[in-house]
């Protein structure tokens, strides 16, 4: 049984029009699903991903209208790594995030950023078997594209605390001291521990969970093997799109496993996936209290559309 690499990154923003217009238009990745937050449909949930809404390109945000900035403290992710073909790529992402406002530093194969609320970004030039999970953008050729998550980087105080669970129990690879591999058998992710005795702050800009992918007929006994560890996963969840467990490793990280399937096209034709509010069933009754309470937001799809002549 192995996990297949990351399935997504949630993390938290206080301002849904603005990280669509950096998510989508800036760094060109799809919104594959604009719904509402589960644990509480008041707020959205968007999802950002390749054109397929793939797992292993999906960073997704919990939108708390207005919430103050975070910052990232030990037991917490710090940084989202995605993956880019070459160095012509960084140099192509330096120039666009500049043109756009963002400070970019370009350091051997990596290129550092930040989102507009502060959540630490990085794209990484590298060679892989791994496949492309790339969106279209009109303005972004698909060689130069986010071709999904390299990896995340995370603060703790003492990675040893963590050690076992994620070698023993997660399968993760070590890789170095404080870093490991995490790789099923189409697709692998990094994991990363930086040193930090911070205490951190959720907020707008900073990472909640990080999913790791498992297959839907092993989901399971993933359950309880992690019932069997030190730590407390949940039950399993129905997501709708996918089937979850969460439970924090012993640094402090919320993690989750969530299955590789159904997926988005579940529920939403994948030719137009993202472009209107889709709601689980469970919540389709309260359709009309949500639509008059989320913040109006515009998928930059739309643009395009008009900009083509088309409809
Ligand atoms: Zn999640």
């Amino acid at each position: 049984m192995k996990l297949e690499g990351i399935h997504h990154v949630t993390a938290i923003t206080g301002d849904a029009p603005g990280n669509v217009d950096f998510y989508a238009r800036v760094l060109g990745l799809r919104m594959v699903k604009k719904t509402v937050n589960q644990d509480d449909p008041t707020v959205y949930h968007l999802f950002y991903a390749d054109e397929k809404g793939s797992p292993g390109s999906d960073i997704t945000f919990f939108e708390y209208p207005g919430a103050p900035r975070g910052r990232a403290g030990a037991g917490m992710v710090h940084r989202v790594v995605f993956r880019v073909a070459s160095n012509e790529a960084l140099t192509f992402w330096e120039e666009r995030l500049t043109a756009n406002g963002v400070d970019a530093s370009l350091s051997g194969d990596s290129l550092v950023f930040e989102d507009p609320e502060g959540l630490g970004l990085e794209l990484h030039a590298l060679e892989t078997e791994d496949d492309a999970l790339v969106a279209e953008h009109p303005e972004i050729p698909a060689e130069l594209a986010i071709q999904g998550f390299d990896g995340v980087r995370a603060y703790t105080n003492d990675p040893e605390r963590s050690r076992k669970l994620l070698e023993e129990t997660l399968g993760f690879s070590p890789t170095g001291d404080a870093s490991w591999e995490v790789r099923g058998d189409k697709r692998g992710s990094f994991f990363v521990y930086d040193q930090s005795t911070e205490r951190g702050l959720q907020g707008a800009g900073t990472v909640h969970h990080v999913a790791w992918a498992d297959e839907m007929d092993e989901h399971d006994a993933w359950q309880k093997r992690v019932a069997q560890s030190e730590a407390h996963p949940t039950q399993i969840i129905d997501r709708f799109w996918f089937l979850s467990i969460y439970f924090r490793e012993p640094s402090g990280v919320l993690f989750e496993i969530a299955t590789l399937g159904p997926g988005f096209a579940t529920d939403e034709d994948p030719a137009h996936l993202g472009e209107k509010l889709v709601l689980p069933p469970r919540f389709e009754h309260l359709r009309d209290q949500i639509e008059r309470t989320v913040t109006p937001i515009r998928n930059p799809r739309e643009d395009w559309a008009k900009a083509d002549g088309g409809g």
